[in-house]
């Protein structure tokens, strides 16, 4: 572990939330899983160690960690629980990050405390039935009425969604014009017209309450509007840009799961009368495991330093989330295959991998828009 990051102080990061994820979260993972029950005693074992701030500045109570480090925390977390590193990466990146980078000065008072405390719990609501891949198919309306916007709609597939009450609301305030449009809203949970949808039933990240909310005339102060009328695009390309950086760290984590079990299980499981290990073509598959894991984690490293060094990192975001999630996806195909028949038993974390990988090429903008934003990328630079 020491030789993953040269640098101390992500080294006693790393060291710090393994042993927690591995003491706190590992002894009920699986069976969170299989229950689909959000872990809320693990929620309240990581409120005081500031797990809900990792780069909320301090004055608002927040760890203010560089994104390196926030990304450690996010890939040890996902290594043991990737429900639970989802909870963590969308509420401190797409949930907070946004009201830390566009909010007034009250409003960064007013929630920033209670969110980097973990007292509340951020969300991330643009995906609606018709607008996926495309946010300008957004139907959520929000229309100006005296000091508020009254706003209707659904939104879909919202992570945290079933233990949310700060999350950001995108919305159109020109149902006309719905780019031109284009807000973001801060919504408190208790506003009149707010609800919650049933939790999905996922193929995986089940014990994350993913679930639909509606807003059924739900009036919300208009300071509670973030950036100005029209910059949800804006906010909401920016805020993807730091997400999929968190995203990328969750898929590394359960790659590097599936590869540490596949490791011991290689060495204990004997066919032939000898390790399966023995074989070439297991050691193969390791080898080419651990290389690909060691190469995605510089790619992300490289998108967040650039991040912290305040350069544009939006394209590089776009390949550590693209690669480190098919990366997972490979790693955990693989896993399962030098398993067996165990791999493809529950009763076997390996399953868990591999049901939770699939999702990291979905969320956060599918493979294809990743290409989509890389290839821009390429395409506008100078010949
Ligand atoms: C577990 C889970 C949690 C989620 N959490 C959140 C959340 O917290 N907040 C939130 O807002 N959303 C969330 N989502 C929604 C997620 O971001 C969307 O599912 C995703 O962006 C894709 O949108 P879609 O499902 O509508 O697929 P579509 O956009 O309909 O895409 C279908 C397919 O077409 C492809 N495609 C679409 N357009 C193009 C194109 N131009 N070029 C090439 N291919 C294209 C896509 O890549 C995909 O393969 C979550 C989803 C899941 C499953």
């Amino acid at each position: 572990m020491s030789d993953i990051n040269p640098c101390m102080k992500h080294q006693v990061v790393r060291k710090a939330v393994r042993e927690f994820a591995e003491a706190e979260i590992g002894p009920i993972a699986h069976d969170v899983d299989r229950d689909a029950r959000f872990p809320w005693e693990v929620v309240e074992k990581m409120r005081p160690l500031n797990f809900f701030g990792l780069q909320t500045p301090k004055e608002y109570g927040g760890a203010d960690l560089d994104t390196i480090s926030y990304a450690i925390v996010i890939e040890e977390i996902s290594r043991i629980s990737a429900a639970v590193g989802l909870c963590l990466t969308v509420h401190n990146s797409v949930g907070i990050y946004p009201i830390v980078r566009f909010g007034t000065r009250e409003q960064k008072q007013r929630f920033l405390p209670g969110l980097a405390s973990g007292e509340r719990i951020g969300g991330f609501c643009l995906t609606e039935a018709n607008a996926g891949s495309d946010a300008g198919g957004v139907e959520t309306h929000a229309i100006k009425d005296g000091d508020s916007y009254i706003l209707n709609g659904t939104k879909i597939f919202v992570s945290n969604g079933g233990v949310c009450t700060t999350p950001l609301i995108f919305a159109t305030v020109n149902p006309i014009d719905v780019r031109k449009g284009f807000s973001v809203f801060i919504v408190e949970k208790e506003t009149p017209g707010f609800s919650v949808g049933e939790i999905e039933d996922l193929c995986g990240m089940r014990a994350n309450p993913v679930s639909s909310l509606f807003f059924e005339d739900c009036r919300v102060p208009a300071v509670n509007l973030l950036g100005r009328p029209g910059e949800g695009l804006k906010i909401g390309l920016n805020a993807l840009d730091t997400g999929r950086l968190g995203i990328a760290a969750q898929a590394l984590g359960i790659a590097q799961a599936a590869f540490e079990t596949s490791v011991k299980f290689a060495r204990e499981r004997h066919q032939f009368g000898q390790p399966i290990a023995a074989n070439q073509t297991i050691q193969n598959y390791l080898a080419d495991m651990a290389t690909e894991i060691a190469a995605a984690r510089l790619l992300l490293y490289r998108g967040c330093a650039l991040k912290d060094e305040g350069k544009p990192f939006s394209a590089e975001a776009a390949m550590a989330k693209l690669y480190c999630s098919g990366l997972a996806m490979r790693v955990c195909t693989t896993a399962v295959q030098i398993h067996g028949g165990y791999g493809y038993s529950k009763e076997y974390d390996v399953e868990r991998y591999f049901r939770d990988a699939k999702v990291t090429e979905i969320y956060e903008g599918t493979s294809e828009i990743q290409r989509m934003v890389i290839a821009r990328s390429v395409l506008s630079a100078p010949a």
